[in-house]
């Protein structure tokens, strides 16, 4: 970290910037933020929150994907609601597709 550098982060302080725990993935300096936005003082590359934000959420989803459950548990929910749909189901083309279905699923289940 050379003079410049630490002169132009005491400035950002000065100037109500705020020095945050998250650091620049290039300089490995904490990043400051003002005025809504992140950047590094250094590089001034910008840390897009947005990305972040995007990131989390595929992670939840991987989340969701590991825990998926065991084909014949899913082969029983559908078969669940397949009945479900019969009992409300009053259209005989419909009916005739569900019921098909629900054989395939014993079918398959063995
Ligand atoms: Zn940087």
């Amino acid at each position: 970290m050379n003079d410049d550098l630490i002169k132009k982060m005491a400035n950002l302080l000065l100037s109500k910037a705020k020095m945050l725990e998250i650091h620049c993935p290039t300089c490995k300096i904490p990043l400051f933020e003002k005025d809504g936005k992140i950047f590094c003082p250094s590089c001034n590359y910008v840390f897009n929150q947005e990305t972040k934000v995007e990131e989390q959420r595929e992670k939840h989803v991987e989340k969701e994907v590991v825990v998926s459950l065991e084909p014949l548990d899913v082969l029983t929910m559908k078969e669940k609601e397949l009945f479900e749909k019969l009992k409300r189901e009053k259209n005989l083309k419909r009916i005739i597709l569900i019921l098909k279905a629900l054989k395939l699923i014993k079918e398959l289940k063995g």
